[in-house]
């Protein structure tokens, strides 16, 4: 086990292991303008500019502070269309960090998910996952599969103290290939750090369960690795086989028990960039030909070679448990003080962000009209902080165009690795404090332009009644100030 810092005066803080070097000014602009940048943006949070936003919490992707190695490496980045010395040198990061020989690269993770879907899945098939992650399931959808999430009962539930929430129920996986047929499965896909049920990871044990059925029925087994840095983490901190060991063993050990990997490096590594990796040539083979087709040759992916090198280097600074902390400590310092408040915040804390709980948050706002989003626009109202929406809207409607109400709607607040300071987070607990000593003001909202796809990034929607106007008011009285 990693040694812990301690505080002589018993406080429980995550101290930062590194200094800052480069800043940007933030601007945290009136409450007037972020009301109407709100109207400007169709009250998504996805459609603000960075003008009108103080903290920038809508994600981790591609927004984690690379590191004075990374910088340097991309001073060395070797261009060529093909042969780059670059490529070989994260060819040999992919091999050494993840324990795979045959490796492709992407432009970002989801290009990995489009080459995966187009090659194993047809029509009619179905996947067992432990939970979807939006663009996995888009193009899973476009292949013609659907999906089965065979979380345990208690994963979705918003307060609990399960360390292991990402773990696929064995006796529900077992179920669904028998009532499904292994033909009908071309591969059973486990997402380290479960994205949107909070950042929670799996265990190495179930995963070995998962790799057992797997084999049993002669199984493909898939990792989504975009977050398998955290997710290590958390099991050499909480399952107790693997408190002795190194990040390196770990994340082997995961790899190593899944036949097909794949990541989007925008969270795991760098800022740009993905990768699918195998140590099965046949693998391979069936998806080389469509990395030149629709990203780039094999030796770029799409991919700058100034990415290529800090991609590189961003997979080895995987392995620092300094490094990979910083979050997940952030993270469970923000969730614990909420949780002390008696804000509603998905426990135990996760990876990645904070998710606060809407459906209890604005129990008064019914689920079509968007819990999750109105919470959203409302906290960037009175906070200029961008969280995003992970509910209903995040979810989509069935072939009758009916709503299909998510399980949870979470407004997710991003930690990216070693942007913000403590003082900051301390300021987003204190603005969520007063909305929630608030939060009767918040309504819902409705969408005035809504796309067929992937909705949550491009869509527009308007508040159902003047409820931003009233908060607005109530906040400056509180406050007396429009910051
Ligand atoms: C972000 C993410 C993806 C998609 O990666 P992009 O680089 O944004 O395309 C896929 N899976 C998981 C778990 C992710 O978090």
């Amino acid at each position: 086990m990693k040694e812990q810092i301690k505080f002589y005066g018993g406080e429980e803080i995550p101290l930062e292991l590194h200094k800052v070097r480069i800043v940007q000014k933030l601007h945290l602009v009136p409450i007037e303008r972020r009301l109407s940048a709100l109207y400007e943006g169709g009250f998504n949070t996805f459609q603000l500019g960075t003008r009108d936003v103080f903290l920038d919490m809508l994600t981790d992707s591609g927004t984690n502070a690379m590191s004075d190695q990374q910088l340097a490496s991309m001073m060395q980045a070797d261009d060529a269309y093909s042969g780059s010395q670059s490529f070989t040198r994260l060819h040999t990061a992919v091999e050494e960090v993840l324990g795979k020989k045959y490796f492709l690269p992407v432009h970002q993770g989801r290009a990995a998910e489009h080459i995966i879907s187009k090659t194993f899945i047809k029509k009619g098939d179905v996947i067992p996952m432990n939970y979807h992650f939006t663009t996995a399931l888009a193009h899973i959808a476009e292949c013609g599969g659907t999906i089965a999430e065979l979380l345990h009962d208690d994963a979705l539930q918003i307060k609990s103290d399960n360390p292991f929430k990402g773990n696929i129920d064995i006796d529900k996986l077992v179920a669904c290939i028998e009532k499904n047929g292994k033909e009908k499965i071309p591969f059973i896909r486990m997402e380290a750090s479960t994205n949107l049920i909070g950042g929670q990871p799996f265990s190495i044990a179930n995963l070995m369960d998962v790799r057992r059925v797997a084999d049993k029925y002669g199984i493909m087994l898939v990792l989504d690795a975009s977050l398998i840095g955290e997710n290590a983490y958390l099991i050499k901190q909480r399952e107790k086989e693997w408190q002795e060991n190194t990040m390196s063993d770990i994340l082997k050990m995961m790899t190593n028990l899944t036949d097909l990997v794949y990541f989007s490096a925008r969270k795991l590594s760098s800022s740009r960039g993905g990768g699918i990796c195998t140590n099965r040539k046949e693998l391979y083979g069936k998806m080389e030909a469509l990395v030149p087709l629709f990203e780039g040759f094999l030796t770029y992916g799409g991919m700058s070679v100034r990415e290529i090198e800090a991609m590189a280097v961003g997979l080895y600074e995987t392995l620092d448990e300094t490094i990979i902390s910083q979050s997940p400590e952030f993270i469970k310092y923000f969730v614990n003080q909420l949780d002390a408040l008696g804000i509603p915040v998905v426990t135990p804390a996760g990876v990645l962000g904070c998710h606060i709980d809407a459906k209890q948050f604005c129990a008064h706002i019914p689920q079509p009209e968007y819990p999750a989003g109105a919470l959203a626009a409302a906290f960037f109202l009175i906070s200029g902080v961008r969280g995003m929406e992970r509910g209903t809207i995040s979810s989509v409607r069935d072939e009758e165009g009916k709503e299909i109400l998510a399980d949870v709607e979470l407004l997710r607040l991003a930690i990216p690795r070693r942007v913000f300071t403590l003082s900051q987070i301390r300021y987003v607990i204190d603005r969520l404090q007063w909305l929630y000593d608030n939060r009767e003001m918040i309504g819902g909202l409705k969408f005035t332009y809504e796309p067929p796809v992937l909705r949550f990034f491009m869509g527009k929607l308007a508040p159902v009644s003047d409820w931003p106007e009233k908060m607005m008011a109530k906040f400056r009285r509180d406050f007396g100030s429009s910051l």
